[in-house]
């Protein structure tokens, strides 16, 4: 077990300190399971309740994916770390890629998340699921204006000039999106989409927040974004101007990823980090999803009313190796495309 806090984690690591956003500690200051985080939605009340029902403290330190990934690297077997926790596919397809996560064998996972959902070997597991679709302004869009079967594509044809808002080229959520339509259409037919967005004067927004408001304002009138951001801003705003439509649903379905976690290699407590992340996936799962309006993974789960309220939808499969390994060659291709 760990008896070292997060502080102390901190003050070992001086020169990756100064680019951690933050820690957290639940449970006291020597925890039995150390995460490091690149999560930052309302982490404690999943935890804390996690403490509560089995009695294993938790202790979180904050950071982005690739900061915590280098962590991890530099620190190797003598890291306090035991669970490793991020927002996107691409990012846990990552750490298991640099042997840094440690394959576990779960009959509660493999029961409780669906199989694109989780790593065949064991190493990292989806456990939030968040859709990128499409969102629109209904005083200016009518939703048979989009093209069902592909709907992301669609948004490249030249009706849709000056009425587009996006995401900025360098976030993951971009990245990923295009990573995912080199997957599904190659690299030729993809970048004619990223042309298309490009030609269409897309605005581009620094945040799906700002996203959403411009297209409330009628600045824009249709743009993408993940659905918990609409949750989120209609829960403070139930009068916002915006639809959500599930992209491409007669055609390879909605963009999805996840947010997940994996035991990490050089963990000292691997049980309890085992059973932190099955617990996440089964009796936590609405602890943990809910405060983000996020999708369960776990079929068996409900998800919460604002995001139900939008409906069922079919998603594209998640391929996490397509997200990783073609990231490099998204972020290229929007820079060729002219998409900042
Ligand atoms: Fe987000």
């Amino acid at each position: 077990m760990h008896r070292r806090s997060a502080m102390t984690a901190l003050a070992g690591m001086t020169a990756l300190a100064s680019v951690l956003t933050g820690c957290g500690v639940i449970g006291g200051q020597s925890a039995d399971l150390q995460i490091y985080s690149a999560r930052h939605y309302d982490l404690e009340g999943a935890f804390g309740q996690f403490t509560e029902e089995t009695g294993i403290t938790v202790e979180f330190i904050s950071g982005d994916d690739a900061e915590l990934l280098e962590r991890l690297k530099a620190e190797g077997d003598d890291t306090p770390a035991d669970v490793f926790m991020t927002v996107d596919a691409g990012n846990l397809w990552n750490g298991a890629r640099q042997d840094e996560l440690a394959p576990i064998s779960s009959t509660v996972l493999d029961e409780a998340v669906p199989d694109d959902l989780r790593d065949a070997e064991g190493r990292w597991y989806g456990l939030a699921l968040r859709a990128r679709t499409v969102t629109y302004n209904p005083g200016s869009v009518d939703p048979s204006e989009f093209d069902a079967v592909e709907t992301y594509a669609g948004l490249a044809d030249p009706k849709w000039k000056g009425r587009l808002c996006m995401r900025d080229a360098t976030s993951a959520y971009t990245q990923s999106l295009v990573a995912g339509l080199i997957d599904l259409h190659g690299r030729e037919r993809a970048l004619e989409i990223v042309e298309g967005w490009v030609a269409n004067d897309v605005a581009i927004m620094s945040n799906d927040i700002l996203l959403l408001e411009a297209i409330d304002a009628g600045t824009c009138d249709v743009g993408i974004n993940n659905h918990y951001y609409l949750a989120r801003t209609l829960e403070e705003n139930p009068d916002l101007d915006v639809d959500l439509y599930w992209a491409s649903q007669e055609g390879a379905g909605t963009h999805v990823n996840i947010s997940g976690a994996g035991v990490v290699k050089g963990s000292d407590n691997p049980e309890d980090a085992q059973r932190l992340i099955e617990w996440l996936a089964t009796d936590g799962q609405n602890a943990f999803v809910d405060a983000n309006h996020e999708f369960p993974v776990n079929p068996a789960v409900q998800p919460e009313p604002v995001i139900a309220a939008f409906g069922d939808f079919t998603r594209m499969p998640l391929n996490a190796e397509a997200y990783g390994s073609l990231n490099a060659e998204a972020v290229d291709l929007l820079a060729e495309a002219g998409y900042r």
